[in-house]
């Protein structure tokens, strides 16, 4: 009798059927399965966080609407926590809105900006949401493909002129998922200054800047000049502090961005629980060795999973940051073919690089989200195959 509105049914087709159905017949068989596909950490979010939320949960104050910009008090500790780690200042009334998730925001964002046939530049293979976002604001994605041979950086040179007068946003995200790139500060301030050329939005999205390993850290599009005229970017507790079940994020930058963004959500839902905010404060602005003792866990087992596959002949780049390592399938398989082999022959699940976006077809993914051990138990495995 109902029938799915046109922008549901242009949703992407879900790639990874086939890898569940697999998932879930082995688990049937009793096959011990080590899951290295999903992005989301094991590890507990830190106590003193969590005991945070329980005694603002008691408060009757925050048993009420929220502001839906979110509460005053956690923007300052954005905006603090954003000064001490990246070096600029902002203004926590005019340049920071809070986050359902960061999903949320970068889900609502084009809604404020982009009108039905307007482009929005998205990379490939990439976080899915950029381009459902644009879907479901009406306008149309153009993909810019993430290569090896530029660094996994887009090719801002090759997009057609024609497309780029019609193109509102482009879409950056680094350090990236899927391929663990990273960017530097001069690349940002290319991407910045053709913004300002071609007067495009440049949407950043930020999950990944905390995740760093030895001495490199990932820079804010903020730290370029200019930037806060056309830049907004996404930031996540979701991965730094492991608070992906509490939706909590926030966006920073320029302020007619931050004001539209904040007049869509006003408009969809109502911000933040504010005992979840408060929870968000007390992880911005209390001890961050929680974070430090998180990285160690995640270049310890970076360096296993690097170790163990180029041992095995396997081709990658050892990530400087993020939780994932990106690597190239053995010769002759296809993404596709190689994470089932994996599945069946050895009880172990990655994601096909395909599943990201086609630039992806020819590597997997695998996520650093089960403890030490259990990688060395999979990298026995893999090394038991024939490829
Ligand atoms: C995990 C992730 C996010 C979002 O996380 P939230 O939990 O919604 O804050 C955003 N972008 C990328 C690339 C991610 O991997």
């Amino acid at each position: 009798m109902f029938s799915f509105s046109e922008r549901l049914k242009k949703l992407p087709p879900y790639l990874f059927v086939e890898l569940d159905r697999l998932k879930a017949e082995a688990k049937a068989r009793g096959v011990d399965v080590i899951d290295l596909g999903v992005g989301d950490p094991d590890l507990p979010t830190p106590a003193h966080i969590v005991k945070a939320a329980e005694e603002a949960v008691r408060k009757p104050e925050n048993h009420h609407y929220p502001s839906s910009v979110g509460m005053l008090a956690f923007r300052e500790a954005a905006a603090h926590w954003f000064e001490k780690r990246f070096g600029v200042k902002l203004n926590p009334e005019t340049e920071v809105v809070t986050l359902i998730g960061s999903k949320e925001g970068i889900a609502h964002f084009p809604l404020a900006f982009v009108n039905p046939g307007d482009v929005v530049l998205v990379p490939t293979p990439a976080y899915p949401v950029y381009h459902i976002g644009t879907l479901f604001a009406g306008g149309e994605t153009f993909y810019l493909p993430l290569r090896p041979e530029n660094d996994f950086l887009p090719d801002l040179e090759s997009i057609p002129k024609d497309v780029l007068s019609r193109a509102k946003i482009i879409w950056l995200n680094y350090p990236n998922n899927p391929t663990a790139a990273v960017a530097t500060k001069d690349f940002f301030a290319r991407v910045v200054s053709f913004a300002r050329e071609n007067k495009l939005i440049v949407a950043h999205d930020a999950a990944y800047t905390e995740l760093y390993f030895d001495d490199y850290r990932p820079p804010s599009i903020l730290e370029v000049e200019g930037a806060r005229e056309v830049a907004i970017e996404f930031h996540s507790l979701s991965k730094t502090y492991c608070m992906t079940g509490w939706r909590i994020g926030f966006a920073v930058g320029n302020e007619t961005l931050i004001a539209g963004l904040a007049k869509v959500k006003n408009n969809v839902d109502s911000g933040a629980f504010q005992a979840v905010q408060e929870a968000g404060i007390a992880a911005l602005s209390g001890d961050q060795s929680c974070v430090e003792e998180f990285r160690k866990i995640f270049r310890e087992r970076r360096d296993v999973v690097v170790e163990g596959l180029k041992s095995l002949g396997f081709e990658l780049d050892p990530p400087r940051a993020t939780f994932y390592v990106w690597a190239r399938v053995p010769e002759g398989y296809s993404s596709a073919a190689f994470a089932a082999k994996l599945l069946q022959e050895a009880g172990i699940v990655v994601t096909p690089g395909h599943g990201f976006g086609e630039p992806g077809e020819g590597f997997f993914r695998v996520a650093l989200t089960v403890d030490k051990n259990r990688l060395k138990e999979a990298l026995a495995r893999i090394a038991a195959l024939k490829f």
